[in-house]
């Protein structure tokens, strides 16, 4: 079984339904209102459990009630839990409006993520003991950072989600394998908005990208050779939530196992297809069997 360790992000996301956003000073009445676990750490990790790893979660959630949910959620769909801590204080929360068009916007509280800015210890045998380690921006960068570091030490390799975008420093992207930004993150790390000028200048500073590109697929790229495009599967999309996470988590099972890159962009496009096509983040994520299945 190939083992994935995740250092990354926590979150309740609370979620309401209206018509239309409220203006600035305005007051208006929604339709729903659900409280669903979420964070870009413990989506990938739930992907990647579904998709048949052994998965260990290192991260924070907070001493109240969601900080109990949350847990349970990720133990629920087979996430090691031991190396997340309870902390004190309140778990982080994602304050997101949808209305009738699937526009969102969202307020991202960080609460107890925020308070993860070292390694415990144990944490850095446990990233020593996974194929790869998943990493996005929703923790305090230096936390961030001493994960890659520990990584790079055991020789496991590092996937960085570069989410919420942000500059980045010299020493994370030169403790990075792989990163994998969506073409809106690849245009903000590098000021180019056509996506294969975009890899060619991210390549200067990692030695492979992945630029995940939507219902267009993926775009790879990877130093001294040709990029390579793979289309994703077509299917009718319901909600995108969390399309990135579930393609992350995915290609990381398929590469530890041994997959050749195109051979692994494709599995991890069919999960991610999978899940478009379900409503939920982390409810969306498609099984191993399922993706083996669609991937046929
Ligand atoms: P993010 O969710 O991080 O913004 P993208 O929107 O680029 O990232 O989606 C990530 C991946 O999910 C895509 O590369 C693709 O494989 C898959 N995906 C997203 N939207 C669709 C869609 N409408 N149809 C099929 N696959 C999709």
């Amino acid at each position: 079984m190939t083992a994935i360790a995740v250092l990354g992000s926590t979150n309740m996301d609370l979620v309401a339904y209206v018509a239309k956003a409220p203006r600035l000073g305005e007051t208006v009445t929604g339709r729903d209102f659900r409280t669903v676990p979420g964070g870009k750490g413990a989506n990938q990790a739930v992907a990647a459990a579904r998709s048949g790893a052994e998965v260990v979660m290192i991260g924070a959630v907070g001493a109240d009630e969601f900080g109990v949910r949350l847990r349970s959620a990720l133990a629920g769909a087979g996430v090691g839990t031991a190396a997340l801590r309870t902390v004190e204080g309140a778990s982080g929360t994602a304050h997101i409006t949808v209305d009738d068009e699937g526009g969102n916007s969202i307020v991202v509280i960080p609460g107890a993520n925020a308070l993860v800015t070292s390694l415990e210890p144990g944490d850095a045998a446990r990233i020593g003991a996974a194929d790869s380690l998943l990493l996005q921006l929703e923790l305090p960068l230096e936390a961030v950072l001493a994960g890659a570091l520990a990584a790079r030490a055991h020789g496991v390799r590092t996937v960085l989600t570069p989410a919420p975008a942000q500059p980045l420093p010299a020493e994370l992207l030169a403790a990075t394998d792989l990163l994998v930004p969506n073409e809106h993150e690849a245009a903000a790390l590098t000021g180019l908005t056509d996506v294969h000028l975009a890899a060619a200048a991210l390549l200067q500073d990692v030695p492979e990208v992945v630029v995940t590109l939507g219902a267009a697929g993926v775009l790879y790229a990877a130093r001294g050779r040709e990029p390579l495009a793979v289309p994703a599967p077509r299917v009718r999309a319901v909600d995108t939530t969390a399309a990135g996470d579930t393609f992350v988590g995915a290609l990381a099972v398929a590469l530890g196992e041994g997959r050749p890159m195109p051979a692994a962009l494709r599995w991890a496009s069919a999960a991610a297809a999978l899940s478009v096509q379900r409503p939920g983040a982390q409810d969306s994520m498609p099984t191993r069997a399922q993706t083996d299945a669609f991937a046929l």
